[in-house]
């Protein structure tokens, strides 16, 4: 019994999709699917899986611009980021241009969601968190039980997510990662959206951007 990670690293961004699933309930999750859409469906059928829910971070094309491509087979329900970026997937047409990328059409998730909200995967509890700073409405997703966070683009290994994006605040993002995430218990591990795993405790003390 356990809660199961299987990452895929999608899109020119090579960001870290997961697929989280129970493997007693067979229930599963997908977090920031940015692309590379049938490189996930197969693994998610090989599997055996049903996928009841998409989560999103936050709203930058790279975490969010398979969505569309998803919803032409299944009409899986959306969950996150915060409304507050909501500018973001109003823009995508516009900004997937801009990257040279597949079109991808504004879009509106299922639901936006709040610091306090739980979801889940199965049996597992992920409680929201909201870390603005790299962008307005940047969510992280925390499962106490299994020591584990979903960081998005807010931290990585010994660094932090860039802030010069429009509506993007390096204060906030400093004083979030500091009340929010450095608070966690030490061995948390940490996924974020883009190369290898940390955990709080290595950040705490080997993050050159934001120190304890
Ligand atoms: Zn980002
Ligand atoms: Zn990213």
């Amino acid at each position: 019994m356990a809660l199961n990670i299987q990452c895929f690293s999608v899109t020119p961004f090579r960001q870290n999709c997961l697929l989280l699933w129970d493997d007693e309930t067979r229930q599963a999750v997908l977090t920031d699917l940015g692309g590379d859409v049938d490189v996930v469906r197969a693994e998610v059928a090989k599997l055996g899986l049903s996928v009841g829910g998409i989560w999103l971070t936050h709203g930058h094309l790279d975490h969010v611009s398979g969505v569309p491509d998803w919803w032409q087979y299944e009409n899986t329900p959306v969950l996150g980021p915060h409304q507050d970026d909501e500018f973001l997937f109003q823009s995508l047409p516009e900004i997937t241009a801009q990257y040279g990328w597949q079109y991808t059409p504004s879009f509106v998730p299922t639901r936006y969601l709040n610091e306090g909200d739980i979801l889940n995967v199965g049996r597992y509890e992920f409680q929201v968190l909201h870390i603005s700073g790299h962008t307005p409405g940047h969510l992280v997703f925390y499962c106490a039980s299994e020591h584990l966070l979903i960081a998005g683009d807010v931290l990585f290994f010994e660094s932090i997510g860039r802030t010069d994006f429009p509506r993007g605040n390096h204060d906030d993002l400093l004083r979030n990662i500091r009340q929010k995430l450095y608070t966690l218990p030490e061995y948390t591990t940490v996924i974020s959206g883009h190369g290898r795993q940390t955990t709080i405790g290595h950040e705490k003390r080997y993050n050159p951007f934001v120190r304890a």
